[in-house]
């Protein structure tokens, strides 16, 4: 497939900062996103108590969605504009703490504690951080990756996944020369070969 010139796109953490305090963020779906209501099922697979991860996570009102369903969730963004306002708008009390392992991360969680949410880089994560998934919800993820990332962030998520594990992933498809992304462009046969 044509990827056209994205390939060579870099969209740098400084820039996402930017969007936030832009507030340039048309990805923000105020309302959750219908696909994930869609494939409920597939995610849970009548599995309750599921420890579910959301990576570049944003403010995704899905988090709250299913922490309120008895889920736990675990989410990474880089803003912590954007873990605030998460916070804020759902009126969630919250706790903030530093994590040994990452200089300079921090970590954000709801008092109820189902809710955490790492603000650092996703390539600074490991399984001995953050442990392993049952789920995980990929929407505004794979496809905001810098494309020269894509194999470092797929080889990361697959280490993060329990065997059993569910893994939805949301992409976007047009013409790669007619938009610069993000989102980008990832064709079928390069999600089937960064993920197998
Ligand atoms: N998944 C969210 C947000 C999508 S936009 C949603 O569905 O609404 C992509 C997000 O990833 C932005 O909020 C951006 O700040 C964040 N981001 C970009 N690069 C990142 C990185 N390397 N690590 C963690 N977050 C990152």
């Amino acid at each position: 497939s044509d990827v056209g010139s994205q390939r060579d796109r870099v969209v740098t953490e400084e820039e996402w900062l930017q969007k936030w305090e832009m507030g340039n963020i048309g990805f923000h779906k105020e309302q959750g996103h219908p696909l994930l209501q869609k494939y409920l099922d597939v995610l849970l697979n009548g599995r309750n108590g599921l420890r579910i991860f959301f990576p570049l996570c944003g403010k995704a009102v899905e988090m709250k969605w299913l922490a309120d369903m008895g889920h736990s969730v675990v989410g990474v963004e880089v803003s912590e504009q954007a873990v605030k306002e998460f916070f804020s708008e759902h009126s969630l009390p919250y706790c903030e703490e530093p994590v040994p392992e990452i200089s300079g991360a921090k970590m954000f969680q709801s008092t109820s504690g189902n809710i955490s949410l790492y603000c650092c880089s996703i390539y600074d994560l490991s399984s001995s951080i953050v442990g392993k998934f049952d789920g995980v919800w990929d929407r505004g993820a794979l496809v905001a990756v810098n494309p020269r990332d894509r194999e470092r962030y797929a080889s990361l998520m697959i280490n993060l996944v329990e065997k059993n594990s569910s893994y939805l992933l949301v992409t976007v498809s047009y013409d790669p020369n007619k938009h610069k992304g993000p989102p980008f462009y990832v064709p079928e046969s390069e999600i089937k070969s960064l993920f197998g």
